[in-house]
């Protein structure tokens, strides 16, 4: 049987030497002691913490100096694995006593969806920084509070939109701004994976927060909003339930429509019960873009109008950790992976499962 790691496919292959070669020198607020790095604790070791991990083992300027899990016994593991101090581990009950200590600054936060708001809360009273996972929260009132919260400590957050760092994906983007397609008329996105083990959390919708959508569904839709440049004004969604055993508590497969303010309509899909199911569609008046992959781990792959992108195959971690770390240490702005990208994609998720309670209604979306 296929796996999510299908649809992610492989862990790709080297960070490209010369991308982080230019970084001019770190800030001085930060840069404490002689390592010249962002110090990361990862929160919540379980799969994608494990890829995070190994992947940031090619950052040039961030690295990993402590961890937050409740199982003791991967704490030890990753202690002796990415040379962990005793002083710098700590458990769920534990995690305030973080604002203590001076060997991390960011928090990277990698647990279940429906954790992401009450943990970005204690990282932000802790006064560090903090990337959380996607889907940034279980609904858009959440996202908020976070926002607000990172905002009153006076921290950063940063959503793990990993493909943001990626060069295929960031000449897809450039191509749009540089208006290379011409005016955008359609968009075509598909995320989805066969889903496993029917005891797991992301079947449940307390830990979940909803089923496919919430997971995969996310990739399809922030795509439809880097391949537009613009924000959703209204939405429809239908969802399909051919195993409402499995899925009982969340959804399985959506099909959601999204209407922008200069006319685009994108259709976009997600499931968690098939497999072969990826690919983003952008068609233009003068041009047109396919990406097939486009979302998993890599390697992407771009074909437009004007032939294949030769990019290289990156480290989507390293990279994401890394841009992450360059926007911290060196007071850069962002592209595009605040916990406020996080709060657009999360209005348009409540806006598809109103549309889903109200039999596939059109919600128009209130800024
Ligand atoms: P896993 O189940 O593999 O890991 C989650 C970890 O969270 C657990 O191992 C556990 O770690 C911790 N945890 C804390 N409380 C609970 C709880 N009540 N139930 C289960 N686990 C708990 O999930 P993933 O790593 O696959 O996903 C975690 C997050 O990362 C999700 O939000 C997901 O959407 C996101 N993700 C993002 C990807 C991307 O490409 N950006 C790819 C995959 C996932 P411990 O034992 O250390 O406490």
């Amino acid at each position: 049987m296929s796996s999510r790691r299908d649809f992610l496919q492989k862990v790709s292959l080297g960070i490209g030497a010369a991308a982080f070669s230019d970084l001019p020198a770190v800030a001085a607020h930060i840069n404490r002691g002689q390592d010249k790095q962002l110090r990361v604790a990862i929160m919540g070791l379980g799969g994608y913490a494990n890829i995070v991990a190994k992947g940031m083992q090619e950052c040039k300027i961030a690295k990993i100096t402590g961890v937050i899990s409740g199982t003791p016994s991967k704490i030890e593991t990753w202690k002796q694995k990415y040379n962990i101090p005793d002083k710098n581990t700590y458990n769920y009950e534990t995690v305030a006593q973080i604002k203590d200590n001076p060997d991390i600054d960011l928090v990277y936060v990698i647990t279940p969806n429906s954790l992401h708001h009450k943990h970005v809360l204690q990282i932000a009273a802790a006064g560090k920084h903090v990337i959380c996972e996607k889907p940034v929260a279980d609904n858009a009132k959440q996202a908020r509070e976070m926002i607000a919260a990172c905002e009153k400590a006076g921290v950063k957050f940063y959503i793990g939109y990993r493909l943001h760092f990626e060069p295929h994906t960031k000449e897809l983007i450039r191509m749009r701004e540089a208006g290379e397609f011409g005016k955008i008329m359609h968009v075509n996105n598909y995320a989805g994976f066969k889903i496993g083990d029917p005891t797991q959390w992301r079947l449940k919708k307390s830990l979940a927060g909803g089923g496919a959508m919430m997971d995969v569904g996310v990739y399809s839709l922030n795509g439809a909003r880097y391949c537009t440049g613009e924000e959703p004004v209204w939405v429809t969604a239908q969802e399909g339930k051919t195993d409402p055993v499995k899925f009982k508590e969340v959804d399985e497969t959506i099909t959601f429509q999204l209407g922008f303010p200069s006319g685009i309509i994108a259709n976009c899909g997600c499931t968690y019960n098939f497999n072969h199911v990826e690919g983003l569609k952008l068609m233009g008046e003068k041009g047109w873009a396919e990406m097939n992959p486009a979302f998993g781990y890599g390697p992407i792959r771009l074909n437009t109008h004007k032939g294949n992108l030769e990019a290289p195959d990156v480290n989507h971690q390293a990279y994401q950790m890394d841009g992450i770390a360059d926007c911290i240490l060196n007071n850069k702005p962002d592209p595009n992976v605040s916990g406020k990208e996080g709060l657009k994609d999360m209005i348009v998720i409540d806006a598809v499962y109103e549309s889903l309670k109200k039999n596939g209604a059109k919600i128009f979306i209130n800024k």
